[in-house]
């Protein structure tokens, strides 16, 4: 006999092979050429697509539809690219939507600038659509596993991965999705020091060295928020940062 619990896991796998199946993607690219090629080699893969040409387009088909990645161009007419990911950042039903940030050769502002907003990640055109691919994969298949583990406890301090919130003593701090992340690893490392490199590539998902500093200012912005249990969040100075152990659970 079927009973309705039973049912309701077997809708709820139902739900989640389909999601696996069909991860929807925007492309938002006013570059036609530029689309199509991203188009065609996403719906190879079995992705499903649709694109924008402008911001505004990418904002409007954004909030009526459910994407499981975004695909940014920067450079775009109107609204631009760096302004749909902080409106993206913003948005609580979007917050949590990845970002893979397009930018033209020699815009290392808008590289910073766009992971500063929170994008996962990005490519430098022009880029092959193989690895635009390789890249899309591995991000939601991070995602998936991020969304398997459960609730880190640290003292007063609590973070519930699949309510997606963080707790001091019962009081909610607002983080953002990188700073949610950011301490999500951070917690799940306890006592092991964490170097900006892995963390950039484990938070935000890229091998790069050179902008480290987006770490710096992601890990001070996380300290003020936590207030007083701010310092559970170590700098180890020379090597990156570590999540302190020693505190009772
Ligand atoms: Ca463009």
């Amino acid at each position: 006999m079927v009973n309705a619990f039973d049912g309701g896991k077997l809708f709820l796998l139902i739900y989640k092979i389909k999601e696996y199946m069909t991860k929807k993607i925007l492309i938002v690219e006013d570059e036609k050429d530029i689309a199509r090629l991203i188009q065609y080699n996403l719906d190879k893969a079995g992705f499903s697509c649709e694109t924008a040409a402008s911001g505004e387009d990418a904002l409007a088909l954004l909030g009526r539809k459910g994407f499981d990645l975004v695909i940014l161009d920067v450079m775009l007419p109107g609204v631009d690219g760096l302004e749909v990911c902080r409106r993206m950042r913003k948005d609580t039903d979007l917050t949590d939507v990845p970002v893979i940030m397009l930018t033209a050769k020699g815009e290392e502002v808008d590289r910073i600038v766009g992971l500063e907003l929170g994008a996962e990640d990005y490519m430098v055109k022009p880029f092959s659509p193989r690895e635009l691919v390789l890249r899309v994969k591995a991000i939601l298949r991070r995602r998936i596993a991020v969304e398997d583990v459960d609730v880190l406890k640290a003292g007063a301090l609590i973070l519930d991965k699949g309510r997606h919130r963080v707790t001091v003593d019962g009081v909610e701090v607002v983080l953002t999705a990188m700073e949610f992340k950011l301490l999500a690893l951070l917690m799940g490392r306890p006592g092991r020091i964490q170097s900006r490199e892995v963390l950039l590539n484990d938070v935000w998902g890229i091998d790069a060295d050179v902008y480290t500093r987006t770490v710096d200012t992601h890990v001070r912005r996380l300290r003020l928020k936590l207030k007083a249990v701010g310092d559970l969040v170590e700098t180890v100075i020379g090597a990156g940062y570590r999540f302190r152990q020693d505190h009772e659970n």
